[in-house]
């Protein structure tokens, strides 16, 4: 794209150039007949002196010639120096003008010359009843891809991924790298075609898609593209259009990554709520917002309360109740699901500590805090610090983070279990992890996800697949837990499926630590501590007649 740039400013010099040539070549020709004119005189009177027809020739003939000889090479020698050196500032100024234009890694337009850019395609477009669409994207998890294989290798990616999109996007359109992993492609476009958009989208993605291998190492990305256009528009500025397309990106990532979205007004308001989303998550961090809800898990096979999983639950005073599903994925984002998280741990050590010694306390990891080399020892830490045993903490993580780099995560599963710490697999089903990796993995537990299990009594195609997935697990020696119990039907299907824990409404919704707490207290479930004392269980699991405390 640069290069097409430069060849039409080449071609722009070229013509001040020739202009200029002619304008001296009219002067040499005036000289040059001038010297015809001199000459012809000068030379026939020479000729006659020197065959004896006449005496000495005019001597102001003779010095006029040579002085017009000598302007004609003086002249022509100044021409081609100042030439020279018009030539050479040009280029300089050229150089500059496209330092200053160009991104220097990729060699597309950069951020600060896109307004001129932008402004001069809208107006052409225009004229042509053509509208401009801004196709902004960027990789999906490049901060990650830079993580793992350094900076100098992300480089090149970025290197690689202008050149494919420049080759697949028409000979109009502009690339632009807005900074980061983030560029944006200016198109002018028949708006009764809007389907041609579409299709180089779909073209960048695949571009991109491609597997790249840079210095034998491979690596697979995705993009996610935003669309905004002008509106028929000449005056729409390009940050107006970076604005909405920014939102559209967002919105086609939280579609599933990998596709390319048009601006729709009404997302808009969405992107709104995700910056008050933002800062209230900030806020709500500092103001202990946040707080562990529990939810019962239950040895199937019997009724017996095995323990609890630990759900995060926020209450913003703004925003109102917030689901996990949302408020998790924004922190991540923003980059503070790891306090966050290790805040709730904090204080569900804290709760755990006073249940029953043979209650498990289950908490769900982020992916990202799984890639934190540290997060092993900071959990250690916590533990420590509570006084609460290794054994008896159960960490969830989900099928998803075995997209990530497999060694890393097998390396701290392997950690977390040395130090006692059991591990199980989340959602399973929901995220095709291949027997390969489940072999390889250590892990101590799989989880059927609740999709799974809610509908099993009603869908024969979900009761065959939990089916499936328990035999799986006897196969390969991973108890099962199954979630989304809701009805006694369910229950029994699953009872005659096999030996498994589960947990779901049917036992009961997450609650906060003072009705778990209060639950324990009338089972009898508490030990005995300076804030509880006289609450010890003589036996946990069963009163003084020997009959089961915690039923189904
Ligand atoms: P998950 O770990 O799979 O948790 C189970 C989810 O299923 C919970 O949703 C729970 O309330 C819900 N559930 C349990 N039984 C039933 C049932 O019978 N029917 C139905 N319909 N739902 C049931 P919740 O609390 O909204 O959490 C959603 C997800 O958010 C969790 O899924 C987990 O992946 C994530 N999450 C929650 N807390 C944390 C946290 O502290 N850290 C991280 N990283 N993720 C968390
Ligand atoms: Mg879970
Ligand atoms: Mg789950």
């Amino acid at each position: 794209m640069a290069t097409a740039k430069t060849q039409e400013r080449w071609t722009q010099d070229k013509v001040g150039r020739t202009e200029r040539d002619v304008i001296v070549m009219g002067i040499a020709i005036a000289a040059c007949l001038l010297f015809v004119g001199i000459g012809g005189s000068a030379m026939t009177q020479i000729l006659d002196s020197w065959l004896g027809h006449r005496d000495r020739p005019d001597q102001l003939l003779i010095s006029a010639m040579l002085l017009n000889i000598a302007l004609i090479i003086f002249g022509w020698r100044r021409y081609d120096e100042l030439a020279q050196e018009v030539d050479k500032r040009r280029r300089a100024e050229m150089e500059a003008r496209e330092l200053a234009e160009t991104d220097p890694l990729t060699g597309c337009l950069n951020r600060r010359s896109i307004g001129t850019i932008m402004n001069r395609i809208a107006v052409d477009a225009c004229h042509r009843g053509q509208e401009v669409a801004a196709l902004l994207f960027d990789l999906d998890k490049f901060k990650l891809i830079n993580d793992l294989h350094g900076h100098k290798w992300g480089d090149r990616l970025l290197i690689e991924v202008a050149r494919r999109v420049s080759s697949v996007v028409p000979a109009g359109a502009h690339l632009a790298r807005l900074g980061g992993d983030e560029f944006c492609c200016f198109l002018p476009y028949d708006p009764r075609l809007q389907e041609q958009v579409d299709r180089i989208a779909v073209n960048i993605l695949h571009a991109i898609a491609l597997p790249v291998s840079l210095d034998g190492t491979a690596s697979e990305i995705t993009a996610s593209i935003g669309i905004a256009h002008t509106h028929g528009k000449t005056d729409s500025s390009d940050e107006l259009l970076i604005h909405e397309a920014d939102i559209a990106m967002y919105h086609a990532k939280r579609s599933g990554r990998g596709r390319y979205c048009w601006f729709d007004p009404s997302m808009e308001s969405e992107s709104r709520f995700r910056g008050e989303l933002e800062s209230g998550i900030r806020s709500g961090m500092t103001k202990g917002e946040f707080v562990p809800f529990y939810q019962q898990q239950i040895d199937l096979d019997n009724g017996e309360l095995v323990g609890f999983e630990m759900l995060a639950r926020w209450h913003s005073p703004k925003l109102g109740e917030i689901s996990p599903e949302i408020f998790i994925p924004v922190a991540e984002e923003i980059g503070l699901i790891a306090d966050l998280s290790e805040s709730l741990i904090k204080r569900a050590l804290q709760d755990a500590k006073h249940w029953d010694p043979r209650l498990i306390l289950s908490v769900n990891i982020s992916p990202v805090q799984l890639r934190d080399p540290w997060f092993a020892q900071k959990l250690l830490r916590l533990l420590a610090e509570a006084g609460f045993p290794p054994e008896r903490l159960e960490i969830e993580i989900t099928e998803s983070c075995l997209h990530e780099d497999i060694g890393t995560v097998r390396s701290m599963i392997t950690s977390l279990k040395n130090q006692g710490i059991q591990v199980s697999l989340d959602d399973f089903g929901t995220g095709y992890s291949s027997l390969a990796q489940l072999r390889s993995l250590p892990f101590d537990r799989l989880k059927i996800d609740r999709s799974f299990v809610t509908e099993l009594a009603e869908d024969e195609g979900n009761a065959k697949l939990v089916e499936a997935i328990v035999s799986l697990g006897n196969e390969l020696n991973l108890p099962i837990t199954a979630e989304g119990i809701e009805s006694e039907k369910v229950l029994e299907v699953l009872r005659r499926i096999g030996k498994m824990k589960g947990q779901g409404f049917l036992y009961g919704k997450p609650q906060d630590a003072h009705t778990t707490q209060e639950l324990l207290a009338s089972r009898n479930l508490l030990t005995p501590t300076q804030d509880h004392p006289g609450q010890a269980a003589e036996s946990p699991l069963t009163d003084q007649a020997g009959n089961r405390k915690i039923a189904g």
